[in-house]
């Protein structure tokens, strides 16, 4: 490799992450946009917590056999000789949060959501990244089915906005500590049966946490689980009574969907509910979000008994299948001759921003032609020109790029046109 090339390969991107440009940052912008007006509609309001945390945080919450902390946490040691990690994912910090200032002692809904960039060490696909950002939406204290039906509800709202289509809603439940350990007692049964057929990883798993081998991505261990027991035979009445009202509160929103009694999710804290909204217009990262009910986790970090529920988003997918409409910009570009027509130029920007127009000048030595040229390439709706007759009159001229009209007035005049197109 020439010094040239080495040198360019030590600045650019590390794997798996990228730039969001201009031009594409819009739809991001949009979307946050939708996200934020969506989920005020229903009563949450933003959290932001750091981007890293006490590694034990992950450890405890996201589950020390998940795949997520065994495998995929950005972790460093830092100078102080803390191990913190990157967030992988958004929930744990929104529950330590409500601990740490006894958010649910102030009476409000407990319901967040934030966006932001969560971090995992995964193999960089199509649709899959390390650094890769989330919309994420909790609700605490409250146990009914009626709210994770609510929430799927809220998604589905979201996708409609930002013209999502195809998608397909799978539901399951994954029981709770009463009913879970005589599934996991049976699957891991049913995986010593096969535990040949199964990778590496896999075969630990069918010791550790047998739940897990749900998430291999390797398709022969796939196969395998296809085989293994459903959890839906195992629920406990609770349970079983918890789902049948989700499906009742599903029905009654007229949310189509299907139950997955394999859709287990990654993470080890879920608890009854569980789901995904999948699309067809991706490939084999076909998950939009998916989320769950985790009534056991506030407690077991040694804060209220206080359950939760919620989703997380991923942006970078959805945007891959969202029909948004490009903003519709209307820029005025300012083209002016000389030195003094220059700094009018300046204050004259200053007084249509003011005004809300968005305003372009390019401080470059131009003539008229030059300037009309760089108006055309930049799209611009108006040009706005500066002469000496017009410095001196203060009255100016302003060409409809679109039509050719010209007009003529004093920067008042030409604001309240500008202000009326
Ligand atoms: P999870 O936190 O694993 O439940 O994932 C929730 C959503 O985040 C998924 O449905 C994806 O849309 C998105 N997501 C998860 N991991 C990644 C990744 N490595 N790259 C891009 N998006 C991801």
């Amino acid at each position: 490799m020439s010094e040239d090339a080495s040198a360019k390969k030590e600045i650019a991107a590390v794997k798996g992450t990228r730039d969001i440009l201009p031009g594409e940052v819009e739809k991001w912008q949009a979307l946050e946009g939708l996200a934020r007006a969506t989920f005020e509609l229903y009563g949450f309001r933003e959290l932001r917590a750091p981007v890293f945390e006490n590694t034990e945080l992950f450890e405890k919450g996201t589950g020390a056999t998940s795949d997520v902390v065994t495998k995929e946490m950005y972790t460093f040691t830092d100078k102080g000789g803390r191990s913190l990690t990157l967030r992988p994912e958004y929930t744990p910090s929104v529950v330590r949060a409500i601990i740490e200032h006894r958010l649910d002692l102030e009476g409000a809904p407990m319901r967040y959501y934030y966006m932001g960039p969560m971090f995992r060490y995964d193999k960089p696909q199509k649709g899959r990244y390390r650094q890769f950002h989330q919309v994420d939406i909790e609700v605490f204290g409250e146990k009914d089915a009626a709210v994770d039906a609510e929430i799927i509800e809220m998604a589905h709202a979201l996708l409609g906005k930002l013209g999502v289509k195809a998608t397909e809603t799978l539901v399951n439940s994954v029981g709770c500590r009463a009913c879970r350990p005589a599934y996991s007692a049976a699957l891991r049964v049913a995986a010593g049966k096969r535990k040949a057929e199964l990778c590496v990883d896999c075969q630990r798993k069918a010791e550790t946490n047998p739940l897990r081998i749900f998430d291999c991505k390797v398709e022969a261990c796939r196969e395998v689980a296809r085989s293994f027991p459903s959890i839906q035979d195992f629920l406990c009445d609770e349970c079983r009574a918890h789902f049948q009202e989700l499906r009742a509160c599903l029905d009654v929103l007229k949310i189509r969907y299907r139950v997955d009694p394999r859709l287990v999710r990654g993470l080890d804290y879920y608890t009854k509910t569980t789901f995904e909204i999948v699309s067809s217009g991706l490939g084999a990262q076909n998950a939009l979000l998916g989320g769950g009910r985790y009534d056991d986790m506030m407690k077991d970090f040694g804060g209220p008994d206080i359950c939760g529920t919620g989703f997380a988003m991923g942006i970078e997918r959805v945007l891959s299948v969202a029909e948004l409409a490009p903003p519709q910009k209307k820029i005025l570009y300012i083209a002016y001759l000389g030195d003094e027509a220059k700094r009018e130029a300046l204050e004259l920007a200053r007084f249509f921003r003011s005004n809300g127009i968005e305003c372009l000048v390019e401080y470059k030595d131009r003539g008229m032609k030059a300037h009309f040229g760089r108006a055309n390439k930049l799209q611009a709706a108006w040009v706005l020109i500066i002469g000496e007759n017009e410095l001196k009159s203060g009255r100016f001229g302003l060409k409809d790029m679109a039509s050719g009209r010209q007009l003529e007035g004093t920067r008042d005049d030409l604001l309240a046109t500008l202000l009326e197109s």
